[in-house]
């Protein structure tokens, strides 16, 4: 049975976008309640009825949320630029090493708003 298995996590973070208008609210300093989503798929383990343990998604991720939240992005080494887009693909490089079953990685920086990266 292939299975995907989705898990959200939320940080806090400041950030401006530097290469836009001086004129552009996203230009400003300003923060979002920021969520990733971050989706994992394979083949579910017939005898143990998962694919893998909800903990080791955490466990992967835990790290990167810690150099996220509460913290100024511009400052986070590789997010000179934080857009969501190039969130959602920092979150994918430093993640697929450790998570090979991960196939995407979504970055929410409103309720109405998120991006989608697969690799
Ligand atoms: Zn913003």
């Amino acid at each position: 049975m292939k299975i995907e298995l989705r898990k959200t996590f939320q940080f806090e973070a400041a950030h401006l976008l530097p290469h836009l208008p001086e004129t552009h609210k996203c230009r400003r300093l300003h923060g979002h309640s920021f969520q990733a989503e971050i989706v994992v798929a394979g083949e579910c383990d017939e005898r143990l009825g998962w694919l893998i343990d909800y903990a080791d998604i955490t466990q992967a991720f835990k790290p990167l949320w810690e150099q996220l939240d509460h913290r100024y992005l511009n400052e986070v080494p590789g997010l000179e630029n934080p857009t969501s887009e190039n969130i959602a693909r920092w979150i994918w490089d430093r993640l697929k090493p450790g998570l090979p079953l991960l196939i995407e990685v979504q970055v929410a920086e409103t309720c109405t708003a998120r991006c989608v990266y697969r690799g």
